[in-house]
C-alpha cells in the first residue's frame, strides 16, 4: 500500500520531511485524510479523519434519520472510538509519538464536529501524534499507527456490526425521547421537567458522573405530571410552571443540586447520567454575582441607580464590576439576549443584590441605596417581560409573597410548600417598602459594534485558545467564563471563540441588534454544520446556544456597543 512505503521511506528523516504526508490515503474500507501535520513531536498533534461509507459501516437508517438520532448516533461513535484508544498500545518514542486521540465527551450529547453520521457514512476527526524518536522519523512507529492500529479501530468502533447494536438503539431512542420531552415543556405549561427516580447529585465537583447511593428524585404529589415521549417512553415526574419559583429548606438538604440539574436540563444526557428526564427550557439561564468582570453599556438601571459619582447606569460600563452590579448586568444581559428563565442560587448571588429587609430600609434610606433588591423585581420580571425565575432562598422568607410556587426540600426529598408560604406571608408581613416601583424597566436591544472584537495577536490574524470551560484566549485578551456555568466542554468555547470572529465579520455591522446577529450565527450553524466556522475541518468544535455566545462576548474587555441611553458624566 501506498502510505506504508511512503513511511517506510521517511525513517531516519529529519521530523519536518512528514509535511509531505498531507493529502488522502484509501484504505480497504476507508478513507484518511490527513489535514494537518505537526511540526514537531511536542508541538500540537496532526489533525486527520476517517471517512467510512455505510456500505462498510452499515448503519441501519432509522438510528440516524431524525437530528435527535443522527446527533445521538455520532455521540455513542464518539464515546466509543474515545474508549477504544484508552486501551492497548499508546506513546511510544518522543512526545505525542503514536498518542491517538479524539475530542472527549462530558455527561452532555451535542453536535460535535469529531463525529458526524449520514447517509454517504461516518465521519471522524482525530489527532495523531506521528511518532519520533527525538526528532528522527520514526517509520516503522508510524506505519503501526497509521495502517495497523487505525484499520483496527475503525473495524472496531465504527462498524454496526461490531458494535452493540441494542445499546446503540438505546442511546439513540434516549435521546430522542429527552429532545421530545423537552420539546412538549410548553404545550404542558412548564418551564422544567425533572423525573422520578432521577439521580441528580454528582461524584464531585470536579467529576459529572451520578453519585452512588444517592437518594433518587421523587415528585411531590400536587407537581407532579406524566409525558408520553418518542419511542414508548412514559415518564413522571415534577413539573415546574412558569412564573416564580421558590426553592427553599435547610442548609445541605439538597437545593443547590436540585438547581444545578435543572442548569443542566437545557442539555440531553447519556444513558447512565441520572439526569436522562431532567429537561429545562433551553432558553434557561444561570444567573450569579461575578465580581470583577467587565461591563459595557448596559441598563442596569432596573436594578441600580443613583451611583457615587454620577456613574450611569442606563450605559452602565465597567472594568471591574461589584458584586451587585456584576449580578445584575448578567441578568440584564440575559435576558437582553433571549432567556426566558433566569435560575439563582443564593450561594453565589450578592446579598445586597437579592434581599433589603425592613430593618435595613430603615437604617439606610431608598435614597442612600443605588440597589434595589430583586426581591421587588422579581415578580415584574415575569408580568412585563415574562421571564420566569427558579430561586434557592434558604435564608429570607421574604420572597414568599412574590412566590408562585414553594418548593421545600427535606434530605433531598421535595414537598410542594406553596400554601404554606402564602399562610406565613399573610401572618407574618414583612413589613418592607416595596422600592420596586411600577413596572420592571425597559430591556433595551443591544447593538454591538465590529471594531470591539479582535482576535489577533503580533502577527497572527486569528489567535484563540481555549483552557477548560473557564477560559478563552481571544487575541490578546484573557476571556474568564468561569460564571457562564452552561458550558460543558472546551470544544463549545473553542467554537464560541470562532463564532465570534464569524459574527463579527458578517453579522455584528453596527446596526443589527445583537438577537437578530446570534439567530442569524446559529442558522447559519444549523444549514451548514460548525465547519462553516473555520476554512480546515477540525475535529475539536461542538454546538452552544445564541446564549452563550452573548455572554462570551459581552465579557470582553474590548467590547464596543452603539449608545442607546444618555451617557452621564
Ligand atoms: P444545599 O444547597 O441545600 O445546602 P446541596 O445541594 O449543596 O445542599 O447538597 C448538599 C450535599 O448533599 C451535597 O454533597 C450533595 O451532593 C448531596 N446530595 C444532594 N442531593 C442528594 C441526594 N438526592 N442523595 C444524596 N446526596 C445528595
Ligand atoms: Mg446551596
Amino acid at each position: 500500500m501506498q502510505l506504508r512505503q511512503q513511511l517506510e521511506a521517511l525513517d531516519g528523516k529529519g521530523y519536518g520531511a512528514y509535511k509531505s504526508l498531507k493529502g488522502h490515503y484509501p484504505f480497504p474500507d476507508f478513507t484518511l485524510h490527513v489535514d494537518y501535520v505537526q511540526g514537531d513531536p511536542f508541538a500540537a498533534p496532526s489533525q486527520v479523519r476517517v471517512t467510512v461509507p455505510q456500505t462498510v459501516a452499515q448503519f441501519p437508517d432509522a438510528l440516524y434519520q431524525t437530528p435527535s438520532r443522527a446527533m445521538a448516533l455520532a455521540d455513542y461513535l464518539n464515546r466509543q472510538f474515545d474508549q477504544a484508544t484508552q486501551q492497548g498500545s499508546g506513546q511510544q518514542g518522543s512526545g505525542k509519538s503514536g498518542l491517538i486521540a479524539i475530542a472527549r465527551p462530558s455527561q452532555v450529547v451535542l453536535i460535535r464536529s469529531a463525529a458526524q453520521v449520514s447517509a454517504t457514512g461516518v465521519e471522524m476527526r482525530f489527532t495523531v501524534g506521528l511518532p519520533a524518536f527525538g526528532r528522527r522519523i520514526a517509520g516503522r512507529q508510524a506505519v503501526t499507527l497509521l495502517c495497523d492500529r487505525l484499520p483496527q479501530l475503525v473495524d472496531q468502533t465504527l462498524r454496526y456490526g461490531n458494535l452493540d447494536a441494542a445499546a446503540v438503539r438505546h442511546h439513540c431512542e434516549m435521546v430522542e425521547a429527552a429532545d421530545g420531552l423537552r420539546a412538549q415543556l410548553p404545550a404542558h405549561n412548564l418551564v422544567a421537567f425533572v423525573a422520578d427516580g432521577a439521580i441528580l447529585p454528582r461524584r464531585s465537583g470536579v467529576d459529572d458522573r451520578p453519585l452512588t447511593q444517592a437518594l433518587p428524585f421523587q415528585s411531590p404529589a400536587s407537581l407532579r405530571v406524566s409525558f408520553d415521549l418518542p419511542n414508548g417512553i412514559t415518564v413522571t415526574g415534577m413539573g415546574i410552571p412558569p412564573g416564580v419559583t421558590l426553592i427553599v429548606g435547610g442548609g445541605y438538604h439538597g437545593k443547590s443540586t436540585l438547581l444545578r440539574a435543572i442548569a443542566a436540563g437545557i442539555y440531553t444526557h447519556i444513558p447512565g447520567d441520572g439526569r436522562e428526564f431532567v429537561v429545562t427550557n433551553p432558553a434557561a439561564m444561570k444567573i450569579r454575582a461575578e465580581d470583577g468582570r467587565s461591563v459595557t453599556g448596559v441598563d442596569i438601571s432596573p436594578f441600580i441607580n443613583d451611583l457615587p459619582q454620577g456613574v450611569s447606569t442606563q450605559h452602565f460600563s465597567t472594568a471591574n464590576a461589584s458584586g451587585s452590579t456584576s449580578q445584575a448586568a448578567n441578568l440584564i444581559e440575559a435576558v437582553g439576549a433571549g432567556a426566558q428563565v433566569l435560575l439563582i442560587d443564593e450561594d453565589p448571588s450578592a446579598t445586597n443584590f437579592m434581599i433589603r429587609d425592613r430593618r435595613m430600609q430603615a437604617l439606610i434610606a431608598k435614597a442612600r441605596e443605588p440597589i434595589t433588591p430583586f426581591v421587588d423585581k422579581v415578580q415584574q420580571l415575569y408580568t412585563d417581560h415574562g421571564v420566569s425565575t427558579i430561586l434557592v432562598m434558604g435564608g429570607s422568607g421574604d420572597y414568599f409573597d412574590g412566590a408562585d410556587t414553594v418548593i421545600a426540600l427535606d434530605a433531598y426529598r421535595p414537598q410542594e410548600v406553596t400554601a404554606q408560604a402564602q399562610a406565613i406571608a399573610a401572618q407574618y408581613p414583612t413589613t418592607r417598602q416595596s422600592e420596586g416601583g411600577d413596572h420592571f424597566g425597559t430591556i433595551a436591544p443591544r447593538v454591538i459594534l465590529p471594531e470591539g472584537i479582535d482576535p489577533s495577536q503580533g502577527r497572527r490574524d486569528i489567535n484563540i485558545k481555549v483552557r477548560d470551560t473557564d477560559e478563552i484566549r481571544f487575541g490578546t485578551e484573557t476571556l474568564d467564563l468561569s460564571a457562564v456555568e452552561s458550558l460543558m466542554e472546551p470544544t463549545q468555547l473553542r467554537a464560541i471563540a470562532l463564532a465570534m470572529v464569524y459574527a463579527q465579520r458578517y453579522y455584528l455591522d453596527g446596526q443589527r441588534p445583537l438577537t437578530t446577529a446570534l439567530s442569524a450565527v446559529l442558522a447559519d450553524m444549523a444549514h451548514q454544520g460548525l465547519d462553516c466556522l473555520t476554512p480546515e475541518p477540525r475535529g475539536d468544535l461542538a454546538s452552544f446556544r445564541g446564549l452563550d455566545l452573548a455572554a462570551t462576548l459581552n465579557r470582553l474587555r474590548s467590547l464596543q456597543v452603539k449608545s442607546s441611553g444618555p451617557e452621564t458624566a
